[in-house]
């Protein structure tokens, strides 16, 4: 059983800061790798030790995995927590990662490549008795007339997607018959550019789904438990603003019942860590689109509503030790909501990096600030503009609201815009506040 007494924080900003705390807690010591534009960090200052792997551009430090193994080598580190985001989900960097001798903490380089295809994903699901949305079952053909006669079985509206896409990007809605073929081919060369893969599936396109995913974790000895869900439908342009568990309206039976069925997938494609099942829920039904096999921005709201840390739990799972919950020691009290705060404006949208003049975090019962910025921190331009999450936690999701936009108003983070304006407005939103919006709410409100 590998003893982690060192471990490589492969990740910058937030989530960096979350990993070192959770390895102190555990007596792990940690060596923050960082670019040249992020000496500054607060997670670098933290650390054990420190390693520049390179210039300012991700591609140069974040993403460059000889830089990366070679942090942990020279620092006689034994494992390597990737983060979420940059190198999380890469299947040839946690080979590379292990064959160098080092944990990996997060599932088998296999599965991470399995879950990251889609479309093995899907069939997997599939195969192990998850609801799918419907769709082409399969790649879909090169041959127009075989494509068209696919999307009338599917029927319309329809969603090309990409097999390699993520992020949100890779696909696209087509609405009929006569924007398919050009829709299919225009995915398709975006697709190869983007992801190197130019396969392509289509699923119906639900018109307002929600977008509701369940937590998992699994250790290395066959045990594996579901955490509950969190509802992700505050969205702009597929990336997630707003964040709650648990999700408005999902019933103990639905949740108990979609859980299993996760728990039994795990089981199925032998998965180790932290992971996530996407699903849209549309009209009581829920359909899976996708893993993330990884852990996720939005754990908090889990942890707050669990009570358990799943950063620990991953530290601990990677060193080979049993789960120790059963699933009937799981509880959920209350209701938790994060906000993603960015640095960004919050009209257009444009991210706005520089220097924080003044930051003061809110505080009070309930509230959570998962943040590494400071009086004097400066926003690299280079990176993406996350620069906190605020989560309020309370006895039911009117206090939770209360208590976030209590925190909202109290916060202050002067010298660069953010998109806490936006946030305010959302907490006071009477579609919100009912709760149930579907994941284009956002955009419709925000006339997009
Ligand atoms: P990514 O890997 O890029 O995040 P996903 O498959 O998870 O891709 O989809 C991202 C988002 O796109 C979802 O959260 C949802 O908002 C929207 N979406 C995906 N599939 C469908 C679908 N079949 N119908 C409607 N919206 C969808």
């Amino acid at each position: 059983m590998p003893i982690l007494d060192k471990l490589v924080i492969a990740n910058r900003g937030e989530i960096a800061l979350r990993i070192l705390r959770a390895c102190r807690e555990l007596g792990i010591k940690t060596v923050a790798v960082h670019s040249q534009a992020d000496r500054d960090l607060k997670h670098v200052r933290l650390a054990d030790e420190s390693v520049c792997i390179g210039p300012p551009s991700s591609t140069e430090s974040y993403l460059n995995i000889p830089a990366v193994v070679s942090a942990a080598e020279v620092t006689d580190a034994v494992a390597i927590h990737p983060g979420y985001g940059f190198l999380a989900e890469n299947a040839d960097f946690a080979e590379r990662v292990e064959q160098s001798g080092f944990v990996f903490v997060g599932p088998k380089p296999e599965t991470i490549r399995l879950m990251g295809d889609k479309l093995s994903a899907i069939a997997r699901m599939k195969a192990a008795g998850v609801p799918c949305v419907p769709g082409s079952d399969g790649p879909l053909s090169s041959d127009g007339d075989e494509i068209m006669k696919t999307a009338r079985e599917v029927g319309y509206p329809l969603l090309i997607k990409a097999a390699g896409g993520g992020g949100g990007r890779g696909m696209r809605a087509v609405h009929s018959e006569a924007s398919l073929l050009s829709a299919v081919s225009l995915t398709r060369s975006e697709a190869a550019a983007a992801f190197g893969n130019d396969t392509l599936y289509m699923e119906k396109y639900l018109e307002r789904p929600r977008h509701v995913e369940f937590q998992l974790v699994a250790d290395q000895h066959g045990n594996a438990i579901h955490l509950g869900e969190r509802d992700c439908s505050m969205q702009r342009r597929h990336q997630k603003v707003i964040e709650e568990s648990p999700a408005p309206g999902i019933t103990a039976e639905q949740r108990q019942r979609i859980g299993a069925l996760c728990v039994e997938a795990c089981r199925a494609i032998d998965y180790r860590g932290v992971g996530t099942f996407e699903f849209l829920y549309d009209e009581g039904n829920f359909y899976f689109i996708e893993m993330n096999t990884r852990l996720q921005v939005e754990h908090p709201v889990t942890e707050m509503v669990t009570g358990l840390d799943l950063v620990k739990l991953q530290l601990l799972i990677a060193a080979g030790e049993p789960l120790g919950i059963r699933q009937s020691d799981v509880t959920f009290r209350g209701h938790a909501m994060e906000c993603r705060v960015n640095a960004e404006d919050p009209k257009n949208f444009r991210p706005s990096p520089g220097t924080i003049t003044l930051f003061h975090p809110p505080g009070g019962p309930g509230i959570r600030l998962d943040s590494h910025v400071y009086t004097g921190y400066h926003v690299p331009p280079y990176y993406d503009s996350l620069i906190g999450k605020l989560v309020a936690h309370g006895d039911s999701r009117e206090s939770a609201m209360a208590r976030l936009g209590t925190a909202l108003d109290e916060i202050v983070i002067d010298g660069i815009s953010t998109n806490i304006p936006l946030h305010q407005d959302l907490c006071r939103d009477a579609a919100f506040l009912r709760g149930g919006t579907d994941i284009h709410y956002l955009e419709r409100k925000l006339g997009l």
